[in-house]
């Protein structure tokens, strides 16, 4: 497996004047594979959109490193970055804002070739627009008229073609069908699957819960207030997920089939997320975690791979800190 990506102890802070700093993100690190589909998945308000922004240079960084094809983002020059930003896009969640109103579908597609100066010519630019009109399941036709003349699923595809426009290798699709009607979703879902098999695209998927990401992710990081808590092949979180907050996440989807009883105990998570200006000392989440121990509290627990590329960060899991049987309990 190939790296396309990878991620370094990256952090994100807003200054808040004098109500202090907003830490959205706060020190996450990954690593996402050629042709893969990472699923980033939190609550809202956790720093998954902030961590994809920062990736892709829409925010500057606090902290930390962004390496992209063996090149470290931040150690090019202002003019190099410009171009190196191609090749990462963005689809975002809501396609009804994203889309400028005034202008036609060509204009949107048309815009992002104009900013990078491809496809001067006038009639290849047009015929780019109708070919990616095309790949997004819409046709000619629709070049000519305006965003609020489409459906929600339709004004996806085009943020789609959009993205598409510059022939990136990396899209971050932050939350592309959490507007659209549950009967569009999986027609949105679909598309991206079969564009990334046809342009070998590699996606970071950003959702809010767990019961759409799985269809479409080989690995997910699931994200808690900054922080990345747990790592690890989708279907490896679905079946064993070992984080108390992954659990919580994987008890509130339903179970698809009707047919079988769902006997899973729903793990209600108490309280409120703690505010990212003044997060919990220790684990982030102790606040809201029914195993949380005296140790959550003073010492950050260390990200450790439990079973092979299963990853992890709960005290519950290191030896040294758990003697008293709390890791088999939530192992077997
Ligand atoms: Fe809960 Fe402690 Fe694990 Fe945090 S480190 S998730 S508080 S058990
Ligand atoms: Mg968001």
């Amino acid at each position: 497996k190939e790296i396309l990506l990878s991620v370094r102890n990256l952090k994100k802070y807003f200054a808040m004047g004098k109500s202090g700093v907003l830490k959205a993100v706060d020190g996450i690190s990954f690593d996402i594979y050629k042709g893969e589909t990472f699923g980033l998945v939190g609550e809202s308000g956790c720093g998954k959109s902030t961590a994809g922004r920062t990736m892709i240079g829409l925010y500057d960084r606090t902290d930390g490193e962004v390496i992209f094809n063996g090149k470290n983002v931040h150690s090019l020059f202002e003019k190099e970055k410009f171009h190196f930003y191609k090749q990462m896009q963005m689809i975002f969640q809501d396609p009804y804002a994203s889309l400028n109103p005034r202008a036609t579908v060509k204009e949107i597609i048309a815009e992002p070739m104009e900013v990078h100066g491809l496809f001067p010519n006038r009639k290849e630019r047009l015929e780019r627009i109708y070919q990616l009109l095309e790949d997004v399941g819409l046709n000619r036709d629709h070049a000519n008229r305006y965003p609020h003349e489409f459906s929600g699923g339709q004004r996806q595809r085009i943020g789609i073609a959009r993205a598409l426009a510059l022939d990136p290798e990396f899209i971050i699709a932050d939350e592309p069908i959490s507007a659209l009607d549950v009967s569009v979703q999986a027609q949105v879902v679909n598309l991206l699957k079969r564009l990334q098999e046809e342009k070998g695209l590699t996606y970071l998927f950003i959702a809010h819960d767990l019961s759409m990401v799985k269809q479409i992710s080989n690995r997910i990081g699931v994200m808690y207030l900054g922080h990345i808590v747990e790592l690890t092949a989708s279907s490896q979180l679905y079946k064993k997920p070992l984080h108390p907050y992954t659990q919580a996440l994987l008890s509130a989807i339903p179970i698809p089939d009707p047919d079988v009883e769902d006997q899973r105990e729903r793990i209600i998570l108490e309280g409120e997320l703690p505010s990212p200006m003044d997060p919990p000392s220790g684990c982030v989440f102790r606040t809201r975690c029914k195993h949380a121990m005296e140790v959550c509290a003073v010492k950050k627990p260390v990200w450790q791979e439990i079973d092979k590329d299963h990853f992890v960060a709960c005290h519950l899991y290191n030896v040294e800190v758990t003697n008293d049987g709390n890791k088999e309990m939530l192992i077997n």
